[in-house]
């Protein structure tokens, strides 16, 4: 009997998510892991404690919530950074993110595709319609609070042997999604939620309609004031356009089994 290719997908609140690859490589994308909503952040405990083997970094764009603990990990893990040029470069005069680990061809953009671990993992840069900066440590009366940070991206990560997923980063809703889902058969779209900075739930709803995905779920909310504090509009509306639905709990991990979602718990 074939054993298992296992693939894991763990949230660890806000827009922070873990993917496992059937050959061991770990992704992290938008990893702000000491984000207020992250059990492992609670009651002074370190999320980065646990945290040691990363491969790969992926940054949506370079909003604090976003790049979050990247440098930490990035320092103590020698994870390669998977981002556009802009943010990258940035990212290493600004806050001190390992150059080697930043200057690789995994930097991309918008509507390029790159193959990782071998050819096990292929990441699409699709577009987002929100804005992107990184915060200037050297800020001051003369010094800009924030520099450029490229333009902002979801991405498509295709699993090999596993599930084909699509983080939306911050987006708005664009129709153009649309394409995203013709060009690529997602298993699960992992979608910002929250509004006011980004898709309110109603329009999250209509994203996930429209990358055909097979399953949504919500990110990108709870986590401070002024987005939304649940998913409940998000889950109706999904009803609505015939969307499988499933609320992930901050630090759950869900497994698929090839491209079968065997465990949403
Ligand atoms: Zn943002
Ligand atoms: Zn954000």
């Amino acid at each position: 009997m074939e054993t298992a290719r296992e693939t894991k997908i763990r949230w660890f609140g806000h827009a922070a998510f873990s993917i496992i690859t059937p050959n061991g490589k770990t992704l992290l994308i938008d990893p702000w892991l000491k984000n207020p909503s992250n059990p492992e952040a609670k009651d002074g405990k370190d999320p980065l404690a646990a945290v040691s083997k990363v491969d790969y970094i992926l940054l949506t764009h370079g909003h604090r919530d976003h790049v979050g603990d990247a440098v930490e990990i990035a320092q103590k893990t020698g994870a390669v950074l998977i981002s556009n040029p802009e943010l990258a470069g940035n990212l290493v005069k600004l806050a001190g993110f390992p150059g080697k680990q930043a200057e690789t061809d995994a930097i991309m953009g918008i509507g390029g595709e790159i193959q990782l671990a071998d050819g096990e993992v292929t990441v699409a840069m699709t577009p987002a319609i929100h804005s992107s900066s990184v915060f200037n440590p050297r800020a001051g009366a003369n010094e800009p609070e924030r520099a450029y940070g490229g333009n902002p991206s979801g991405f498509v990560v295709a699993i090999k042997d596993g599930p084909t997923i699509y983080h939306s980063g911050d987006t708005a809703y664009f129709k153009d999604m649309e394409t995203i889902g013709e060009n690529y058969s997602i298993d699960v779209a992992l979608l910002n939620i929250g509004g006011h900075f980004g898709m309110e739930p109603k329009m999250a709803a209509k994203a996930a309609q429209s990358v055909r995905a097979k399953l949504a779920i919500p990110q990108h909310f709870g986590t401070f004031p002024g987005i939304s504090q649940n998913a409940e509009v998000f889950a109706q509306e999904l009803k609505k356009v015939k969307v499988r639905f499933h609320e992930m709990k901050p630090g759950e991990t869900i497994t698929y089994r090839g491209k079968l979602l065997v465990t949403a718990r």
